[in-house]
């Protein structure tokens, strides 16, 4: 099997196996034995209790990205860890594709018909499908009618959004909302992202895994090997993006923003590298886009790669000068957490979830336009010492934030309070009880008098629009 035919058999599985080989002790060398430890004995509680996490791809994206090394970690935790996909036809994609847009903002009409693909997917999707883990993370709108199945038998329902929502939509989002507020929590990338919504909410970093084949470290004469197959020039200037070929990430504007900076530094190279997903059907024509934007330029490179291309990404990133993220629109952009891992300069857009990496002038450059972006780009190319600085602090903040053994800190501190809510809702109806008992034979004729069960919240969340638990990122100061 060639590695296309590789990745298709795995776009076609419904429930992949992730491809980590690590066990969570290797990240003693990187995060500290001190905080494995705690990791450790903070998910005691917990050991034997089952996990699933739904989302609709299984290469592709940031998401799988996450749960590929995510669910053996959790396995190792003595958590039963799985991970499964929903399957659609290219309709259903192609709904979900401009559901997706129109949640960040895109303009659309939705039509009758198109909730119609959506549902007939999700009742397709929930045939066969029972949920009896104790945890079920639903990733996305895409699965998030998978929810139709809870059936009342006291597990945890969270919904993980991982776009921008701060300005959705507003048919589309009423359309989802119908299935979000059945869950026990939902989770944003960024405080700007809260909805107003009757469900506890919660902050929930995206981050990456340090050990995993795109971060790991590579020998200098590696990276140059694969720079060159590519006919990527080493010992020029390389600017980078790595993205899927999707409109919101406008690759087109960065080809824009590198002709600008050619004229003045005319012996830089452009890198686009990117590929699709499979629950994403636009990739090709913006690819032909940014082809036909680039003119046959030579220095500009459009690679056009497989979906397990790891290695590829990695080397390219970490030979690169400086990275750019000039998206429109982003969730949070795990392309720029790789880049600072690597302590390259970023230049990224001032949109959804980037600030929360990129601190203006502290962890990388945040720009507005394609002129800034231009502007910005020559600053660093002609700065190497302040290029590298912003690389080393950015370093540092995804070591402290956005590592995967934060994220899995952040699930087990959430399951452990969804758990803690329950004993104590059910502490409460035991009280609530006794003393309905005793105030039904003082007061039989009242029984109006007994107590109704209180509704909780887990520690630390509201239910108010702009406050939420705080499990984000820590600042540097
Ligand atoms: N990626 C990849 N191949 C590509 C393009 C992207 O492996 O051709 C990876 C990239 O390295 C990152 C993830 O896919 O790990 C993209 O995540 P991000 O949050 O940046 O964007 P998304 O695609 O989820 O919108």
């Amino acid at each position: 099997m060639n590695q296309r035919e590789k990745d298709i058999s795995l776009q076609n599985k419904r429930t992949p196996s992730p491809s980590a080989k690590v066990s969570l002790e290797d990240y003693a060398s990187v995060v500290g034995r001190t905080e494995i430890d705690e990791l450790r004995s903070l998910t005691a509680p917990l050991a034997g209790k089952s996990v699933r996490m739904v989302n609709s791809t299984a290469i592709g994206g940031g998401v799988a990205e996450i749960l590929d090394s995510l669910i053996p970690l959790l396995g190792d935790l003595e958590l039963q860890a799985r991970w499964d996909v929903i399957t659609g036809g290219e309709d259903f994609f192609k709904v979900t594709k401009s559901f997706h847009n129109a949640l960040h903002g895109s303009e659309y009409s939705p039509r009758r018909e198109h909730f119609d693909v959506f549902m007939e997917a999700t009742e397709q999707n929930r045939k066969g499908r029972e949920f009896h883990e104790d945890f079920v993370v639903i990733h996305d709108p895409q699965p998030v009618g998978m929810v139709l199945s809870r059936n009342g038998k006291g597990n945890h329902w969270i919904w993980r959004c991982h776009i921008d929502v701060s300005d959705p939509h507003p048919e589309v989002w009423s359309f989802l909302e119908q299935f979000v507020r059945r869950y026990d929590a939902a989770l944003f990338s960024s405080p700007s992202f809260l909805r107003k919504l009757e469900i506890p909410q919660h902050l929930f970093c995206p981050t990456i895994d340090p050990l995993a084949e795109k971060n790991r470290e590579l020998a200098p004469q590696q990276v140059r090997q694969i720079l060159e197959r590519f006919n990527i020039d080493p010992e020029r200037p390389i600017i980078t993006q790595v993205s899927r070929f999707d409109r919101l990430k406008d690759p087109v504007g960065v080809v824009r923003a590198f002709q600008q900076v050619k004229k003045s530094a005319p012996h830089c190279q452009l890198v686009l590298a990117g590929g699709s997903a499979t629950d994403d059907p636009e990739a090709e024509s913006v690819l032909r886009e940014v082809e036909e934007a680039a003119a046959g330029d030579k220095d500009i490179h459009i690679l056009n790669l497989s979906p397990s291309s790891h290695l590829e990404i990695n080397a390219i990133q970490r030979g690169s000068t400086l990275i750019v993220q000039k998206s429109l629109k982003e969730g949070f952009g795990l392309t720029i957490a790789e880049a600072l891992w690597k302590k390259k300069p970023v230049v990224a857009s001032d949109v959804g979830g980037i600030p929360l990496q990129v601190i203006h002038q502290s962890t990388g450059l945040l720009v507005h336009s394609v002129e800034e972006t231009a502007a910005q780009i020559s600053y660093l190319l002609s700065h190497p010492e302040a290029a590298r600085r912003l690389g080393e602090r950015g370093h540092d903040h995804v070591k402290y934030n956005f590592l995967i053994t934060n994220k899995i800190k952040n699930y087990i501190k959430l399951f452990l309070s969804l758990e803690e809510n329950d004993r104590r809702h059910s502490s409460g109806k035991l009280a609530a009880n006794l003393q309905r008992s005793t105030e039904l034979t003082m007061d039989s004729a009242n029984p109006e008098s007994a107590m109704v069960p209180v509704r909780v919240r887990p520690r630390g969340t509201k239910s108010r629009m702009g406050r939420a638990s705080s499990l984000g990122p820590n600042r540097p100061s």
